[in-house]
């Protein structure tokens, strides 16, 4: 239920593993894509209102283009360099610890404080803020530069709740492993240098921003094209029942299915309605998930005259510069496909957990406020040509402190339900990648290998 990737991507691995599977896929809108919606203006640019591209460095993902046939773009080289918005300048991210020393984005003690992180270590609590983790290993100033702009990039989140542990659980993994981040990093790139590792693990994101020279409806449209009759458009799920080893999948429109497995891929706000009566433990874990507002503004500009511009990805703006944007993409510097040629596409993210009312500013209102930051920090010179706005009431879910003990509490509450998966990105990672790993894995749950092979379980 649900079709967006992580609905798509899971009935896809279904398939893979058992052609003859009976798979049905509901969906309540009338395209597959969720998330997932790029569009090709008439002005010639190509905008993504939500997924913009994913890394590379997830195997998965890739293995499924190349199942379904489609070919990835990567992103220019240039889009590794990233910059933060502090103190009236743009400050190009440093990539290489020798670089991090020269670059003037922290003060001399602050830099001097980050050196010191080899001395720290693990804090005394189990699940913590990602503002308590990164205050104590890098002290408050890059906390704030640095770690927080992370936050507001990947999570549209407030780091003072985010959990450290449930929203970046490598470097929780690096933390309880070796103490320090710093000799941790220094000893995962030994490790990979030794064993001729091409990439070894950095400070960064690491692998190369991917789309489609279409955009990333790309994927979701060929799944979608791929699953034929099985999907059914237009078909919202009202309820979810089990009786005698079956589930009922009660449809608005007022009829109801029956199937062995039901996989929920909707998100958790539309998952905790459905769940009520089943199992109300669930519903009322799932339906507390907070999903604030995020609108997402793209501009389009003449390159001669709009000013200096900017290369590289893009810039985030760490919240204590309480300004009214999170952030901007150059969209066109990534992919230059996204605007025609001549032309710059920028990309900028309002609202988030810190700021979610300015998402639900009037479309006017909005424009003004972008443009007036965009003049300010990147020194834009000339009006847009190309405006399009569009809006996520309920964005990106939140996994605040306490989201591994609702995991926890979920997960034992579905063992009462066999057959029964809730997916999607409110649970186990919010990214694309992270979507398809968990597809994978729950195409394996539900026909694990003995299976596949009719062996007896
Ligand atoms: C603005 C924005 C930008 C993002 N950028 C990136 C990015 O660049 N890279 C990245 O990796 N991730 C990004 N993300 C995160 C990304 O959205 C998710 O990782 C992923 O797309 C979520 O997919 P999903 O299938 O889990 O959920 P969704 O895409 O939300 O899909 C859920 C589907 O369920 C359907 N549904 C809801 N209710 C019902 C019902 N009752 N019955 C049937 N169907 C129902 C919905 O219509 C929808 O199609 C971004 C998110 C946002 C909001």
């Amino acid at each position: 239920m649900g079709a967006g990737i992580s609905g798509l991507a899971t009935a896809q691995a279904i398939l893979a593993r058992d052609p003859a599977a009976e798979v049905m896929i509901f969906e309540s809108g009338n395209r597959a894509g969720g998330k997932v919606e790029t569009e090709s203006v008439p002005e010639g640019y190509l905008c993504e209102w939500g997924v913009n591209a994913f890394l590379d460095k997830s195997p998965r993902t890739l293995e499924l283009c190349a199942e379904v046939g489609l070919s990835p773009l990567r992103g220019d080289e240039s889009a590794k360099k990233r910059y933060v918005y502090s103190e009236g300048e743009l400050h190009k991210l440093p990539e290489k610890p020798p670089q991090f020393l020269k670059s003037r984005l922290l003060s001399w003690p602050g830099r001097l404080r980050v050196v010191g992180e080899v001395f720290t270590g693990p804090g005394g609590k189990d699940d913590e803020t990602l503002a308590e983790f990164g205050t104590r290993h890098l002290g408050r100033e890059a906390f704030e530069k640095l770690i927080d702009p992370m936050a507001s990039g990947v999570f549209a989140g407030d780091a003072t709740r985010m959990s450290l542990k449930s929203c970046f659980p490598r470097i929780h993994e690096v933390e309880s492993q070796y103490g320090s981040l710093i000799r941790g990093l220094i000893k995962l790139q030994k490790e990979a240098r030794r064993s001729g590792k091409k990439d070894t693990p950095g400070p960064g994101p690491g692998g190369m921003l991917t789309s489609f020279a279409g955009g990333m409806s790309e994927l979701t449209d060929t799944l979608a094209g791929q699953l034929g009759q099985r999907l059914r458009l237009a078909t919202a799920v009202a309820g979810v029942s089990f009786e005698q080893g079956r589930y009922g999948l009660h449809l608005a429109a007022g009829s109801t299915e029956e199937f062995d497995s039901v996989v929920l891929a909707a998100p958790a706000h539309a998952q905790a309605p459905m769940l009520q009566g089943l199992s109300d433990a669930i519903a009322g874990q799932i339906g507390a998930i907070p999903y604030p507002a995020l609108a997402v503004v793209c501009l389009g500009f003449d390159r001669e005259r709009m000013g200096p511009g900017l290369d590289g990805f893009g810039f985030l703006i760490p919240s204590r510069e309480k300004r009214d944007i999170l952030g901007t993409v150059v969209d066109s510097n990534v992919f230059p496909n996204r605007a025609p040629a001549g032309k710059v596409l920028l990309r900028t993210m309002v609202g988030g957990a810190r700021q979610p009312q300015l998402a639900d500013l009037p479309d006017e209102e909005l424009l003004d406020r972008v443009l007036a930051n965009l003049k300010d920090i990147m020194g834009l010179a000339a009006d847009p040509e190309f405006v399009s706005i569009y809006r996520h009431q309920k964005a990106i879910p939140q996994y605040l402190v306490g989201h591994a003990e609702r995991l926890r509490v979920i997960d034992a509450e579905l063992q009462k339900f066999p057959g029964l998966v809730l997916t999607g990105n409110a649970f186990r990672g919010v990214s694309l990648n992270d979507c398809v790993l968990n597809a994978m894995k729950t195409a394996r749950s539900l026909l694990p290998d003995s299976a596949t092979e009719g062996s007896p379980a």
